[in-house]
């Protein structure tokens, strides 16, 4: 393609995301799909001969648009919000056409550069200290992973390095809460700990980690002949966003010397609100720590910022030194492949910039106090009506809520939440998604599209009502 057609071309691209942005609100949120449609909408097999790009776009509507769930759509409560504001959607989109990799310094400095700079703003941002040092992961699940080999390798001497998993001793522990992301599990295999050495602790009423439970794992595992390793501490869990004491967690960790790592994948966002900082106190005793600014914050996806305290131990880690990639400034410059796993690197904080320029921390502050604020009018709203019960605490964006009629056993309450949930969903007015918390079915409700208002949750909040009395 010429950039003359690129040009044009371009150009009926951002009309058509354009339109679809401003139309949003008018599809259905989830998917009205069945499984294999999409799939069996496209030919068996590739096309032999090029066409004109211009007959790809009544495909786009076709064949694409009816198998979205809409994440951007403001009745979108499920998950987490993934927000991709158009300004991010521009900076992703220059990266992608500078098409430049980050191998090296060399091989894209700007690459590297406003990557450095992007994560200190970012760090200053949630109130992080100097001593913190980030780096652009894709996802949470791989700075989680990154952690866990860094945790493995620290408290072995680096023995993995040398003789791998043939040379340890005494099987190396992991710790974190039962409510815990599936990511944390995830690296713990990965990483080589194996599922019998990763230790679910109790949490308490507030679903956060309990500190004393910790301790007695530790002191177990010691008596036993293991050897801890890591804590791994979640402020905002996946299902309620409860907050471990990251405090008191740290302490133990240094007594016992572990590695401390600290996921913020979803909470890190709120760190910019000097209000919810109390949230995370204590978060200097950390090792690392992960914040998905591809979350709330509004990156487009992926972007997370993985912080560490020892970058040296990161990068004794992490780097191979091969001479096709050696240059003559290595010494006065980062290397960002030798700060995770892949060799490549895209160009990432553009999205970040574009963000930040465009929202600047004041803005970004007004909508995450926006959501804040929504949230809680829709706890008031639930609490205040019989038979609806609120089942955490409302920290951040995120309530878990159940309708409890009455005289319903355990099964025929489930079913009855499940059924509600999926009318709401059925009917395309809103996305919400169930999830069990302590053995039984509620339905997560997670605020904080950015085109959410408080029309949009009171909508929902009407929606969920009527769905909840039909299916009774
Ligand atoms: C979203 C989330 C993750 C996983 O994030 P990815 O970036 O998709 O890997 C991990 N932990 C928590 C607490 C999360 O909210």
């Amino acid at each position: 393609m010429e950039p003359e057609e690129f040009r044009r071309l371009g150009h009926a691209m951002i009309d058509w995301l354009a339109d679809y942005r401003a139309r949003i609100d008018t599809l259905p949120v989830m998917a009205q799909t069945t499984p294999g449609a999409i799939r069996a909408s496209f030919p068996a097999a590739p096309p032999q001969d090029g066409a004109s790009l211009d007959t790809i776009f009544p495909l786009i509507d076709e064949r694409i648009v009816p198998g979205l769930s809409l994440w951007q759509s403001p009745r979108f409560f499920g998950y987490f919000p993934a927000n991709a504001p158009l300004e991010s959607v521009l900076g992703d989109f220059l990266s992608t056409g500078l098409g430049v990799l980050g191998l090296s310094w060399q091989s894209s400095p700007a690459l590297t550069e406003v990557e450095e700079v992007m994560t200190d703003w970012l760090r200053q941002m949630v109130g992080l200290s100097q001593a913190w040092s980030g780096v652009i992961q894709d996802t949470a699940s791989t700075s989680t992973l990154v952690a866990l080999i860094c945790a493995r390798e620290r408290a072995t001497n680096e023995v993995f390095a040398r003789g791998g998993l043939q040379s340890v001793e005494r099987p190396l522990v992991i710790y974190a809460s039962s409510q815990s992301h599936s990511s944390v599990e995830k690296a713990a295999i990965l990483a080589g700990f194996g599922h019998e050495h990763l230790r679910y602790i109790a949490i308490d009423e507030r679903y956060a980690m309990r500190p004393e439970a910790l301790a007695a794992a530790i002191a177990e595992d010691l008596a036993q002949g293991r050897q801890p390793c890591a804590i791994v501490a979640t402020v905002g869990t996946t299902t309620t966003t409860a907050l471990d004491p990251i405090a008191a967690i740290g302490e133990i960790a240094h007594q016992y010397g572990l590695w401390f790592h600290v996921d913020c994948a979803m909470a890190g966002a709120a760190m910019i609100l000097p209000e919810c900082r109390w949230m995370w106190e204590g978060i200097e005793s950390a090792d690392s720590l992960v914040i998905n600014a591809h979350k709330w914050l509004g990156a487009a996806f992926d972007c997370s910022l993985y912080y560490v305290r020892d970058p040296d131990q990161l990068v004794r880690v992490m780097s191979t030194n091969p001479s096709y990639l050696r240059t003559a400034v290595d010494e006065q410059v980062k290397n960002l492949r030798d700060w995770g796993i892949p060799l490549g690197r895209r160009f990432r904080a553009l999205k970040l910039w574009f963000l930040l320029h465009a929202n600047g921390v004041k803005g970004l502050q007004a909508r995450l106090r926006r959501d804040m604020a929504n949230a809680s009018w829709l706890e008031e709203q639930v609490r205040q009506t019989p038979e609806w019960q609120v089942l955490a605490p409302v920290t951040l964006q995120t309530l878990c809520i159940r309708h409890e009629p009455p005289g319903l056993s355990r099964e025929e309450l489930d079913a009855h939440t499940l059924a509600w949930c999926d009318q709401v969903n059925r009917s395309g007015v809103a996305y919400l998604g169930p999830a069990t918390l302590d053995g039984q079915w509620m339905v997560r409700v997670s605020i904080g599209a950015i085109a959410t208002e408080r029309t949009h949750v009171a909508e929902l909040w009407a929606a969920i009502q009527a769905a909840a009395d039909a299916a009774s």
